[in-house]
C-alpha cells in the first residue's frame, strides 16, 4: 500500500503512520518528494488494509501497489526517478555513466591500459571480471583472486570506480574489498539467496537481465536485493533470446523507456553481449543513450585480437574516446549529462 501525505502533514503525523505500519510487521518506506511525502507500507496487504489508515492525520489517501514489485516500482517515489551517488559518480535522473573495461581481467598490462584509455577518454567506472561464467566448463574461468588483485591496483592508480561480477557467494568479502558495484550475470538474475546476500551486503549491485527473462522477472529479482534494506540497484538490459540468428541477442531497446517508466531505478544497457560483435556496438550504444538509458557498459580491450574471451565484441582501446564522445551526443539528445571522472 501507498500512503499518500498530507502536502501540509507534520513530522509527527507522518511518524505516527510509520509506527502504525510497523505494529502490523510490515516495513514503511519513506520517500520525501517536493510536494507530498509518501509512506509505502510493505508487508502483508491485508494487515496494512485493516489499520484503516485513510481516516489517520496528515494523509490525504491510501493506494494499493497494484504491481508484484513494490520497492522497485515508480509509484513508491511517486514517478520520481532514483540518483545514485557511487564513489562520487552520479548516476540516474539526468546523471549518465559510462563503465567500460576488459570483458575479463588477464594481465596487470592489459587491463591497466584499457583502464587508462578509458579513463582518459571519459568513462566514469571500470569493468573487469575476475570470476567469469563461461558457457564451456573448460574455457578460462577468471583470474580470481589474482584478478582482483589487479582491479585494486588499477582503481588506486586511475581512482576509478570498479564494476565486477559476483558468482558464489563464497567470493563476496574478497569482491566487497575492490568492487564499488558487484555485476550480477544474467544467468544469475534468478539466484535468489545470491541477489538476497546482496541485498545484506550494501553494495551497489549491477543486476543484468536474464537471457530470456520478462521485464517483470527483472524487477522481481531487482525486488529480492532492496528488501534486504539496500537500496542501489541499477538494472541492466543485455540482449534476449529471440528467433533471430543474424546476431548473438536482441537488444531490447523497448526496455529501456518501458523500465523507466515500471521503475524508479536506473537503466544501464550492455550492447557487447548483444552484438556480440564490434560493428554493432556504436550503433547500438548510440541508441540505448538516446532512448534515456541512464548508463552504458561496454566492453574495450588494448588489443581484442588477443582478448581472453569476447574479443569480437570489444571496443578498441584506442577507439574508446571518439566512441565515448559520440555517447555524449546520444545522451544529449535524452537531456543527459556525462558523470566523468
Ligand atoms: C559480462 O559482462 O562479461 C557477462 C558475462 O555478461 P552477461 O552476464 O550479460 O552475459
Ligand atoms: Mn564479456
Amino acid at each position: 500500500m501507498m500512503i499518500v501525505m498530507k502536502p501540509n502533514a507534520t513530522p509527527e503525523e507522518i511518524e505516527h503512520v510509520v509506527a502504525r505500519i510497523s505494529s502490523v510487521g510490515a516495513r514503511a518506506h519513506i520517500s520525501r518528494g517536493e510536494e507530498v511525502t509518501l509512506i509505502g507500507a510493505i508487508g502483508d496487504r491485508e494487515h496494512v488494509a485493516r489499520l484503516e489508515l485513510d481516516g489517520a492525520p496528515g494523509v490525504a489517501q491510501v493506494v494499493p501497489i497494484l504491481k508484484p514489485y513494490k520497492l522497485s516500482s515508480s509509484q513508491l517515489r511517486g514517478g520520481e526517478p532514483s540518483v545514485f551517488e557511487i564513489a562520487g559518480r552520479r548516476i540516474g535522473g539526468e546523471h549518465f555513466a559510462l563503465i567500460a573495461g576488459p570483458c575479463t581481467v588477464e594481465s596487470r598490462p592489459q587491463l591497466l591500459e584499457t583502464a587508462r584509455a578509458v579513463r582518459d577518454g571519459g568513462a566514469a567506472m571500470l569493468r573487469g571480471g575476475a570470476y567469469k561464467p563461461r558457457t564451456s566448463p573448460y574455457a578460462f574461468q577468471g583470474l580470481g583472486q589474482a584478478g582482483l588483485r589487479l582491479l585494486a591496483e588499477a582503481k588506486e592508480e586511475f581512482g576509478m570506480p570498479i564494476v565486477t561480477e559476483l558468482m558464489d557467494v563464497r567470493d563476496l568479502d574478497a569482491v566487497l574489498e575492490v568492487a564499488d558495484v558487484v555485476q550480477i550475470g544474467a544467468r544469475n538474475m534468478q539466484n535468489y539467496t545470491l541477489l538476497a546476500e546482496l541485498g545484506r551486503s550494501g553494495v551497489p549491485v549491477l543486476l543484468k537481465r536474464g537471457l530470456s527473462a520478462t521485464l517483470e522477472e527483472l524487477l522481481m529479482a531487482a525486488e529480492y536485493i532492496l528488501k534486504e534494506g539496500n537500496e542501489q540497484v541499477l538494472l541492466c538490459e543485455r540482449g534476449i533470446r529471440t528467433f533471430e540468428t543474424a546476431y548473438r541477442f536482441t537488444l531490447d531497446l523497448m526496455a529501456v523507456p518501458v523500465l523507466k517508466q515500471l521503475s524508479h531505478l536506473p537503466v544501464v544497457v550492455d550492447p557487447s553481449h548483444a552484438a556480440g560483435r564490434r560493428d554493432l556496438v556504436g550503433p547500438l550504444s548510440y541508441a540505448a543513450a538516446a532512448a534515456g538509458a541512464d548508463g552504458i557498459i561496454v566492453e574495450v580491450h588494448p588489443n581484442p585480437e588477443e582478448a581472453i574471451c569476447d574479443g569480437p565484441q570489444a571496443l578498441r582501446a584506442d577507439e574508446f574516446a571518439e566512441y565515448a564522445a559520440n555517447v555524449e551526443r546520444a545522451a544529449a539528445i535524452a537531456g543527459k549529462v556525462f558523470t566523468h571522472a
